[in-house]
């Protein structure tokens, strides 16, 4: 089987690398492979869907905003895609304050303590024991960003792949993938290419078959870095573990903080909070050290999360989890921003999206296309054009990872 490109991976940026593949050439023959059994079935369903367009690199920013308004375009064409505008509030610390306003504050309105009580929220907690144990400090006001609020991932992935089925997009799932290369320059000894010899990757191969394909984008996530070691074309990639959690919000003080209309918050601690309207909070929390593999820990909760949400919120005190999962943040730690690169002949890699690949996925993806299509500039929505290099060279650290 031949195809002009095969994307490995059909979670968001995969989804989205085909689709504007299939948009810019029509009639391309592009295959999408997957080990799992069917679209976003890896981290792209474990994100809690938020959005924002602050960021301390430019690239992100960019990346952010053009994708964000494509998918603000969807939706006023009818298509829903969950997107609402609810900003987000950063609550400061005195010693988080200056960074926060120099990241965030220029398109904040600065909340004041006494705003922020007014929300429910707790502001002075360190005569807390909890807070002291957990080393929270109080809070000196709250920076509530404007062009930032949810999104739902899965309506997102749905429109590409139903995109994709009408373009003609050839779908493999539960279908593992490795890499089919050949030596640059073959000596003719069975069994090349061996590990000393430069490769070129000429297809892959995946449920029990050769595929061949003029590009392969390895669109694979947290699993990219793995791929590219074995491959002996290392990027600095590591998956970073993440805990989420969803607390049903039905009835009680819980409801009643829903019910003000309360914002996606990032508080101090490295708890995100996202409220949903229909009756939830979703929780995401960050190890600084991973655990074993296996379910979340229930000490990450009792003794991680809740006490750092309760301290700040009162309304969380003594509440549990009504479900939690684990994904990983897809790294790039020399600077927080996707990379996406051309590593070998036949081979372009869209990763390293940093726990932030749902808002920036349609600009990532048309990057990625351009790139496996040979052509120097990507048009990012809004027409602005980027060298397709743009997201292989250094670039500054991003310094705003929630
Ligand atoms: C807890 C959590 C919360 C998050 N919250 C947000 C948020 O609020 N907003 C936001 O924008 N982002 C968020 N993110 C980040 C976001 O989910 C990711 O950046 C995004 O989903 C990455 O998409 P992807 O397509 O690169 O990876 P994935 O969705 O993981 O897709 C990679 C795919 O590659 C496949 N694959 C891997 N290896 C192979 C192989 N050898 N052969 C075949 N298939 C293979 C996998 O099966 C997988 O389906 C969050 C992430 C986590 C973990």
């Amino acid at each position: 089987m031949s195809y002009d490109a095969i994307v490995v991976g059909a979670g968001v940026i995969g989804l989205s690398t085909a689709y504007h593949l299939l948009r810019s050439s029509p009639g391309l023959r592009v295959a999408v492979v997957d080990a799992l059994g069917g679209p976003g079935m890896g981290d792209t369903s474990k994100s809690l869907g938020g959005f924002r367009t602050a960021f301390t690199s430019e690239l992100n920013r960019l990346l952010a905003s053009t994708s964000v308004r494509f998918y603000e375009e969807l939706q006023a064409r009818g298509r829903d895609v969950g997107l609402r505008r609810y900003g987000y509030l950063f609550l400061a610390t005195e010693g988080s304050y200056d960074a926060l306003r120099s990241y965030v504050g220029a398109g904040s309105r600065f909340l004041d303590e006494r705003e922020l009580s007014e929300m429910g929220i707790r502001t002075r907690v360190s005569g807390l024991e909890d807070a002291r144990g957990l080393g929270l400090g109080d809070i000196v006001g709250g920076f509530l960003y404007g062009d930032a609020g949810v999104l739902d991932p899965s309506s997102i992935l749905e429109y590409y792949a139903e995109e994709l089925e009408g373009a003609g997009c050839e779908f493999l799932y539960n279908a593992e993938a490795r890499l089919l290369t050949e030596p640059v320059n073959p000596v003719g000894i069975p069994g090349e290419p061996f590990p000393w010899q430069e490769v070129r990757v000429r297809g892959v191969i995946a449920g029990g078959r050769e595929m061949r394909a003029g590009s392969v984008v390895l669109a694979t996530g947290a699993w990219t870095g793995e791929i590219l070691d074995s491959l002996g074309a290392p990027l600095p990639l590591r998956p970073l573990r993440r805990m989420a959690y969803s607390i049903p919000a039905a009835s009680g003080n819980l409801r009643r903080l829903l019910d003000s209309g309360i914002p996606p918050l990032v508080i101090p601690g490295g708890v995100f909070l996202r409220p949903d309207p229909a009756g939830a909070f979703y929780v995401e929390f960050g190890l600084r050290r991973p655990y074993g593999p296996g379910d979340p820990e229930p000490a990450a909760w009792e003794l991680g999360a809740l006490p750092v949400l309760s301290s700040y919120l009162s309304a969380f005190e003594g509440v549990s989890p009504g479900d939690s999962w684990v994904g990983r943040y897809d790294m790039n730690i020399v600077s927080a921003t996707p990379i996406v690169e051309r590593v070998a002949d036949g081979l372009v890699v869209a990763a390293g999206t940093s726990g932030s690949g749902v808002m920036k996925a349609d600009a990532v993806g048309r990057v990625a296309s351009a790139l496996a299509l040979g052509l120097d500039r990507a048009e990012l929505h809004g027409g602005l054009r980027l060298p397709s290099d743009a997201l292989s060279a250094p670039r500054g650290e991003e310094r705003l990872v929630i």
